[in-house]
C-alpha cells in the first residue's frame, strides 16, 4: 500500500470513529428512562430482596444536598417527587439529582388537592411541573404522586404517565425521632415496598440512611420505582395506581 493509501485509510477510520461517538452521545441524550440510564449497573433476580425509597415536596436547598451526599456515600438510588414551583430556586439540585441517577416525579406544581380540581386545572398543574424540569434536563418519562395520595376518576381517565403511591408511611413529617422511623420501617418492610418520605426535614434524611444502611444488611437491593418494577418484568403503565410491587 502506499503512503496515500495508508492516509486514506486513516482517514476514513478516523471518520468513522467520530460519527460513532456522535450518534453515541446523541443516543444517550435521547434515553428518557432512568432504568435504560443505570442499565448495566446492577444485576437483579426476581428472588431478589427489593425496596424503593421515595422522597416527596423537595427540592429543598440545604435538605435534599444532604440527602444526595448519603445517598451517593452508599450507592442507592431513589425517587424524587417534585413540586414543580421548587424547581426554578432550586435547579443545581433537580439537576444532580437526575446526573446521579435518580429517577424524577411530579408532585404537582402548587402541592394540591388533584381531587378537588377540574380535568384542566389537573393538566395545568401537571403540565407545569413537567415543562420546568424537561427545561432543565430534556424530555423525560415522568412518575405522578399525587399529593396525600389523593386520585379521582378525573385524574385517571386522562393521566399519561403511571401513578405511584406507596405501601409504607413512614410518617416522618409527624416529627417522629430518627431511630423510631428506621424501627418502625425496618420491622415492617417487605421485599416491594414501596416507602414514602419527604427531603425536606433533617430527622426524615437521618431516618434515610438508617434505614439503608439496616436493610442492607437484611440483603435488601434498593432501586428506584421504575427499577423495581422491572426485576418483576412488569413495566410501569401509564394511568395504573401502583402500591408495591408485591
Ligand atoms: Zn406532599
Amino acid at each position: 500500500m502506499r503512503r496515500w493509501e495508508y492516509r486514506a485509510l486513516i482517514t476514513a477510520f478516523l471518520l468513522l470513529l467520530a460519527s460513532l461517538l456522535v450518534s453515541a452521545a446523541r443516543m444517550d441524550n435521547e434515553v428518557r428512562s432512568v432504568s435504560e440510564r443505570n442499565k448495566g449497573q446492577r444485576i437483579i433476580t426476581p428472588e431478589d430482596k427489593v425496596v424503593a425509597l421515595t422522597f416527596d415536596d423537595g427540592p429543598k436547598a440545604g435538605k435534599t444536598e444532604k440527602l444526595l451526599d448519603g445517598l451517593k456515600e452508599r450507592n442507592v438510588r431513589v425517587t424524587f417527587f417534585m413540586i414543580g414551583c421548587q424547581v426554578q430556586d432550586n435547579r443545581d439540585i433537580v439537576q444532580r439529582i437526575f446526573d446521579e441517577g435518580h429517577q424524577i416525579g411530579i408532585h404537582t406544581y402548587d402541592h394540591v388537592r388533584l381531587t378537588e380540581l377540574t380535568e384542566e386545572e389537573q393538566k395545568q398543574q401537571i403540565r407545569q411541573t413537567e415543562g420546568v424540569i424537561e427545561g432543565l434536563i430534556g424530555d423525560y418519562d415522568f412518575l405522578l404522586r399525587p399529593p396525600y395520595g389523593d386520585r379521582n376518576e378525573t385524574l385517571l381517565s386522562w393521566i399519561d404517565m403511571p401513578v405511584v403511591v406507596w405501601s409504607i408511611d413512614t410518617e416522618d413529617w409527624t416529627g417522629r425521632s430518627a431511630d423510631l422511623i428506621v424501627e418502625q420501617t425496618v420491622q415492617d418492610v417487605e421485599s416491594g415496598d414501596i416507602i414514602l418520605m419527604h427531603d425536606i426535614f433533617d430527622n426524615s434524611i437521618e431516618a434515610a440512611f438508617g434505614i439503608i444502611d439496616e436493610l442492607q444488611k437484611m440483603g435488601y437491593t434498593f432501586l428506584t420505582v421504575e427499577e423495581m418494577f422491572e426485576v418483576r418484568e412488569t413495566p410501569l403503565e401509564n394511568g395504573e395506581v401502583y402500591h408495591h410491587l408485591w
